[in-house]
């Protein structure tokens, strides 16, 4: 099949995609690097009657480490992130990035695309779920900043209005005492995943505080607070807390899978894929926070 008939615009500042955008009166749609939009419109499941190319726009290209976070531009390639000494800063786009399909997809599809797309399964908006990363939206009445946690409504459906650009995130870069991990189950690697778990520790003098984002479970990824299920762990077992924080995150594990199961997998199986997953990489973030400890806040 091919798209049906649309017409094409590719504006050079923010202001003529913003105005172009507004002309089409919820028609049309931004195109970034296309590596989704494309073949949704080639299998007709989206008719814009106007394709706004965003490439071309200035500034959009950027990408910069600014004070506690790094900021990204909507028109920055997956690739070029994966290999940029700056996405140091934030190790879980080191973790994730390798995971989204092949390399050839990720020298055309950008980060803030694949944030827009809102794939319930893609790995960067649970990355972004768990950094609480902050969102700006920029439309006719000019820009607002939205929090990961709260842009994505359900699957494919984010915050953004039909008139706003997603114009760049900006994700917290790592401190001291800050560990992370990454994971994720496909039957092929380049696959969307059937689950997949990111995690963040973060020492504190009192107790860890620790956050688990899933992703491919649900309608949109799924944060929850899990430092008092990693605190009874480590009462139990030390600093090694191994096998124990998987017991404490049974039950939570089992509350984040909300889906009922596909052709790919059912809904237990993806809960003890989950289980699996979380219980091992809190571990491994727990660990990593450890080594990485240098002054750790109250
Ligand atoms: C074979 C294959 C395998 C894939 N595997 C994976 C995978 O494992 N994990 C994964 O996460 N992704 C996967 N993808 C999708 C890929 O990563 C895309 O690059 C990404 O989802 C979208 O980025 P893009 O820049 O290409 O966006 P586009 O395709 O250009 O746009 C996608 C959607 O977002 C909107 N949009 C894009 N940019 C903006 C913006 N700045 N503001 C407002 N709206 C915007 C568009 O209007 C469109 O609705 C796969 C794709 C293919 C074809």
């Amino acid at each position: 099949m091919k798209a049906a008939p649309f017409a094409y615009v590719r504006p050079s500042s923010l202001s003529d995609a913003i105005a172009e955008l507004a002309n089409t009166d919820g028609g049309g749609k931004v195109i970034a690097g296309g590596q989704s939009l494309a073949p949704v419109l080639a299998m007709r499941l989206a008719r814009p009657d106007t394709l706004i190319d965003i490439n071309s726009v200035e500034g959009l290209d950027a990408m910069a480490v600014s004070g506690d976070h790094v900021e990204i531009g909507a028109t920055v390639r997956q690739r070029r992130v994966e290999r940029d000494a700056l996405s140091g800063a934030v190790p879980l786009l080191r973790m994730a990035l390798p995971w989204i399909g092949h390399r050839e997809l990720r020298s055309r599809g950008t980060v803030c695309g694949s944030l827009a797309h809102a794939d319930p399964a893609a790995e960067l908006p649970a990355v972004a779920c768990c950094l609480d990363a902050e969102f700006t939206l920029s439309g006719p009445n000019g820009d607002r900043r939205v929090r990961a946690r709260e842009f994505f409504a359900g699957a494919m459906t984010t915050a953004l209005r039909p008139d706003e650009i997603l114009t760049s995130v900006r994700l917290p870069v790592a401190g001291a005492g800050e560990g992370f991990g990454f994971a994720e189950i496909a039957r092929r690697h380049g696959d969307f995943a059937l689950a997949g778990i990111v995690a963040k520790v973060r020492l504190r003098a009192s107790r860890p505080e620790a956050t688990l984002t899933a992703f491919g479970v649900s309608d949109r990824p799924v944060t929850r607070d899990v430092s008092e299920q990693l605190s009874t762990a480590l009462a139990a077992r030390g600093d090694a807390p191994g096998d124990a924080v998987r017991e404490q995150l049974t039950a939570v594990t089992e509350e984040m899978v909300d889906t009922d199961g596909d052709a790919h997998a059912s809904k237990n199986y993806r809960r003890r894929l989950l289980l699996t997953l979380a219980g091992r990489e809190l571990s491994k973030a727990y660990e990593r926070a450890l080594k990485g400890a240098g002054e750790v806040g109250t």
